[in-house]
């Protein structure tokens, strides 16, 4: 068997997440819940070192900016729940409520739940009509070779995400025009205080980047930044999407780690030309490969509002198992202009001017917003480092980038006697303080590198017979399964080496 792909590689995916502890779904025991997701031991680690990365080289380390020093970025923590006047200001709360479907071709957009669906066994397209309006799409039906008597009826709604590439919309010819469908208001809604009206609803945040808009002033005026700077957050996001899938793709709650960086508008598209290319070059140092990754233009049609403006929107995208010969979102790098600091400086009434005291102008920045899915991100690594090698009597493993590994190392006494777990155990002792180790000492050696293996532990070190005599011990590489001895007091710089 070699690495299997698409829907197969997917199926293997969950299966490992699942048997090995990386991820779950949620609510398990009482059969799910669609579109959550838990992490276990491994994948809640694997998915800290992605965010830790994150973390370190947007804000403990920012980039090197075009005049070669170091950029400003400072992070923050905000609430989940923030006044609901901030959705409303950000254009969260605005438009319709129900699920919407929109035509790619035609630009017209309908209520998915009066779209309906004419369904049948054959080789041959389905045809979607409003509700009520099934005559007016029988001489198209029956041009196509479909005869609308031996078609059953279904909403657009009941359709499953592969059927969407067959479907003809209702004022198209062609199929696969129809997009999925997808609420307006995608925001839970919940109550804030003891009492259920209206005066107390509030909504679980559907992105991370307002609470960094709502603090905006804060961060200005109590820390020392100056224009350009930037702001971190990392965190959770809920969205009630119509139709989560793909394992943690679209989920209804997930990660996020967004970064809204302030400019001068002047400066805004050399701004949008540098974070583009900069967040493609860090998901390729955090081991995916060059040929599985783009970068794409939105075309304008597709801007969110925010970005209707400007440079545009630029999304680094990724060939997910499922995505066939494309690729799929991975994160977003948006040019926001000032539409949200002009929009919450009007609801809220507050001030959000910047003043540059050097050129004495006042002025709303613009904002570069580099959005990333650590979820997604955690989906990107599992796929990537997935493989199969028959040479070995387990084959499945993970080849984690080490830095990102949850695992640095597994240390194993060979037997359970002479001695051998006493040393193991001092060596693990020593080392779990600086790296995550496993120490193992259940079942044969091969049985223990192969659990290894499939945790995606970069290395294992073998404490054995000769470890007696010569105080050496075995490293196993994880990748070409070679090993090789090495002195036990250089273990620690060993992995220095390797992990830094
Ligand atoms: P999509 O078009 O896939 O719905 P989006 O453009 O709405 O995504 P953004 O609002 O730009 O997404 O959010 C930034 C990032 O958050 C995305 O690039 C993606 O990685 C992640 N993300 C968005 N929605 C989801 C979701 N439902 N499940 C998991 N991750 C998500």
């Amino acid at each position: 068997m070699s690495r299997p792909t698409g829907s197969a590689l997917m199926e293997k995916i969950v299966a490992l997440s699942k048997r090995r502890g990386f991820i779950y779904p949620a609510s398990d025991i009482y059969g799910g819940l669609n579109g959550f997701w838990d992490y276990g031991p491994l994948g809640t680690q694997l998915k800290n070192n992605l965010r830790d990365r994150w973390w370190r080289d947007m804000v403990e380390c920012p980039p090197i900016g075009p005049d070669g020093s170091p950029l400003q970025i400072v992070g923050l923590d905000s609430s989940i729940i923030q006044n609901p006047r901030a959705w409303e200001a950000s254009g969260h709360l605005g438009g319709f409520n129900d699920p919407m479907v929109d035509c790619r071709e035609s630009k017209r957009r309908y209520r998915a739940d009066h779209l309906m669906v004419y369904r049948h066994d054959k080789d041959l397209p389905w045809f979607a009509f409003m509700e009520g309006e099934g005559e007016s799409i029988h001489k198209k039906m029956k041009k196509a070779g479909v005869n609308p008597e031996i078609c059953t009826v279904a909403t657009y709604l009941e359709m499953s995400a592969d059927a969407y590439p067959r479907i003809v919309g209702p004022d198209t010819k062609v199929p696969g025009s129809l997009t999925e469908p997808r609420q307006f208001n995608l925001m839970f809604k919940t109550f804030v205080g003891a009492t259920t009206g209206e005066d107390n609803v509030a909504y679980l945040r559907p992105e991370t980047a307002q609470g960094i808009f709502l603090n905006y002033k804060n961060v200005l005026d109590t820390s020392r930044v100056q224009l350009p700077f930037g702001i971190a957050q990392v965190g959770k996001a809920f969205r009630n999407e119509v139709t989560p899938r793909n394992f943690i793709f679209r989920s209804r709650e997930f990660e996020q780690m967004e970064m809204e960086f302030f400019c001068h508008p002047d400066q805004a598209e050399m701004w949008f030309e540098y974070w583009s290319q900069s967040r493609l070059a860090w998901w390729q140092a955090q081991g995916v490969s060059k040929k599985n990754l783009i970068l794409r233009q939105h075309d304008k049609e597709e801007l969110a509002h925010y970005a209707q403006e400007g440079a545009g929107t630029c999304d680094v995208e990724y060939r997910y198992p499922f995505s066939g010969d494309g690729y799929g979102e991975l994160e977003g790098i948006a040019h926001r202009s000032n539409f949200d600091l002009g929009r919450h400086q009007q609801f809220s009434k507050t001030k959000l001017e910047y003043f540059d005291p050097q050129t004495r102008e006042r002025f709303l920045p613009h904002v570069i917003e580099p959005a990333a899915g650590l979820s997604r991100g955690v989906l990107v690594l599992l796929a990537e480092a997935y493989d199969v090698d028959e040479s070995r009597p387990s084959p499945e493993l993970m080849r984690f980038h080490p830095h990102l590994a949850p695992l640095k190392l597994g240390i194993f006494p060979l037997t359970k006697k002479d001695g051998l777990p006493d040393i193991a155990e001092k060596l693990f002792m020593d080392l779990r303080k600086k790296y995550t180790c496993q120490f193992d000492i259940k079942q044969g050696i091969g049985k223990r590198y192969a659990r290894m293996d499939e945790a995606g532990t970069p290395f294992c070190i073998t404490v054995d017979h000769t470890t007696l005599e010569d105080r050496t011990v075995t490293v196993r590489y994880r990748d070409t399964g070679a090993q090789e001895r090495i002195a036990i007091d250089h273990v620690s710089t060993f992995l220095h080496g390797h992990l830094g």
